[in-house]
């Protein structure tokens, strides 16, 4: 059966995420899926390289005021010994995340990124917002792509939840890298306390008008250290319900099905696979920074790079879908 067009402006999106039975959606973004990236699913190693930040988020068990938690910083012979561990798997990627740690200035990141480009490995940097100078100088330095979400597109509930930063500054970054060449990834979170469906519609919208090479968009999960420690965590299905229209919008981007979404919904982090989404990240942080790596809580098992990506390889077969 064909479907009528679908309305995908504010109006429209708000529709389609509040319809009782989604599936029709989750069928045609799947479509859309294998018609504009096949059938692969990309594979990206990440090492949280520091879990200092200056920032004061209040979702996140990283900032600066939660003196809970147990703050470490690898030096730079342990991150490129991941690096060269994660190439040797077959990673193709290293994502770079850490909090906003200023001891990671651009000149030790550049050494970092031209090191690792001798592996071979395309680098996404994750480590939050800089000046243009500075993405300037990481990406001649060999930076490929890097992510920083936008995390919510109404201004004053991120007024209200990042007391160090503005939305409009956020999206100036944003725009930055987009100008520099970088694949840019933004995203957002589902669950937000104060987030409406038409929120969701603005934060799908932002990403089109970003022009985004990448979204992340994963459930908020409670931080029990963080002021938003009584919210409900976001739902699983309005996360896969705004993956798969982020894949209608914008069809050809990249969409990670987020490591929030597989500590939240477990097997939902399969199920993502057929609702739009066409890369995962694995992380490659060894003990015992992982488990302090721990922006909200969840359970990791034990640092094996060869074994978890075989892992995952063997996952991704058995939905019928080829790792990368
Ligand atoms: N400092 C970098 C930045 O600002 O983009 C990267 C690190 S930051 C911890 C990475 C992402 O974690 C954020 O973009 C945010 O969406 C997510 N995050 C933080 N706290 C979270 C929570 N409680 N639940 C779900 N996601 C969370």
């Amino acid at each position: 059966m064909r479907m009528e067009p679908l309305n995908l402006d504010r109006k429209g999106l708000v529709k389609l995420l509040a319809l009782p039975d989604f599936s029709p959606i989750y069928r045609k973004a799947d479509q859309v899926r294998a018609a504009h990236k096949g059938d692969t699913v990309q594979i990206r190693a990440i090492v949280e390289f520091s879990n200092y930040c200056r920032r004061q988020c209040r979702y996140c068990g990283l900032n600066c005021k939660n003196t809970t938690a147990e703050r470490y910083r690898m030096t730079p012979e342990e991150i490129l010994a991941c690096a060269n561990m994660a190439a040797e798997a077959g990673y193709r990627t290293l994502v770079m995340q850490s909090g906003e740690d200023p001891y990671f200035t651009p000149q030790l990141l550049g050494e970092l990124i031209r090191e690792i480009k001798k592996t071979g490995m395309a680098v996404t940097l994750s480590c939050g917002e800089m000046p243009y100078a500075a993405y300037a100088y990481l990406k001649s330095c060999g930076a490929d792509r890097y992510l920083l979400k936008h995390e919510t597109a109404d201004p004053e509930i991120y007024a209200r939840l990042h007391p160090c930063g503005t939305l409009e500054n956020r999206v100036r970054c944003l725009c930055d890298l987009k100008s520099l060449g970088y694949e840019t990834g933004s995203g957002f979170m589902i669950g937000l306390p104060g987030q409406t469906l038409e929120t969701i519609a603005d934060d799908l919208l932002l990403l089109e008008k970003i022009g985004c090479d990448m979204a992340g968009i994963g459930p908020f999960i409670p931080h029990p250290q963080t002021p938003l420690k009584g919210c409900p965590a976001g739902s699983i299905e309005l996360t896969k319900r705004a993956v798969a229209l982020a894949r209608l919008l914008l069809p050809d981007i990249n969409l990670p099905a987020t490591t929030a979404l597989g500590v939240a919904g477990g097997e939902s982090e399969n199920d993502i696979f057929s609702c739009g989404a066409n890369v995962i990240m694995r992380k490659v942080t060894p003990d015992p920074y992982k488990q302090k790596y721990e922006i909200y809580p969840a359970h990791f098992e034990k640092t094996d790079i060869p074994a978890e990506r075989a892992f995952l390889e063997r996952r991704i077969r058995a939905l019928g879908r080829i790792p990368l």
